[in-house]
């Protein structure tokens, strides 16, 4: 083994995927604000950015992303085996695995994440209803509901934040 930290290169990797699959920090952060502009006074985007990037530093979070990247690329180049490949590529409504995935990431920062994924799962505002247009030709099974799920759990972890703030005022 090298002295690499294997941590760095799966980060580094799930961050990567996320901006070749063409969704930027940028457009997380606009639905974290989407989520929580109505709970704070002038919440900024630059705080709901740096709320994405630290739930994209959890190892959970990375391992989700690359597994639900990776099944979309594969089902993109027609590599998997029938029935996964029909099911993935065709985003089926009752497969329902890309949803468990995205849980794992939900609930790193508590229950509201839940609430707060749901909520936006059913919404799907900005890139997540750029990510759900099947006629680009790019499967995203999966990463809509990851992208929706990190939101999700960057929007619980900004309000737990701002909640500690409020205590230590
Ligand atoms: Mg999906």
């Amino acid at each position: 083994m090298s002295e690499q930290n294997p941590k760095t290169d799966l980060e580094e990797k799930a961050r990567n995927w996320i901006k070749e699959r063409g969704v930027t920090l940028r457009d997380i952060g606009e639905l974290v604000h989407y989520l929580q502009a109505p709970y704070h006074d002038s919440l900024s985007i630059e705080d709901c950015i740096e709320n994405v990037d630290k739930v994209l530093s959890k190892r959970e979070v990375q391992n989700a992303v690359i597994t639900g990247i990776q099944l979309d690329v594969l089902a993109e180049q027609n590599q998997l085996t029938s029935p996964l490949q029909e099911t993935i590529a065709s985003d089926e409504g009752l497969y329902g695995i890309d949803e468990i995935i995205a849980l794992s990431i939900v609930n790193v920062y508590g229950s509201i994440g839940f609430t707060n994924y749901g909520y936006i799962d059913k919404e799907k505002p900005g890139i997540l209803k750029k990510l759900n247009d099947k006629s680009s030709g790019q499967c995203h099974t999966f990463l809509d509901d990851i992208i929706g799920a990190i939101a999700a759990a960057a929007s619980s972890r900004l309000a737990h934040s701002v909640a500690k703030d409020e205590e230590l005022d």
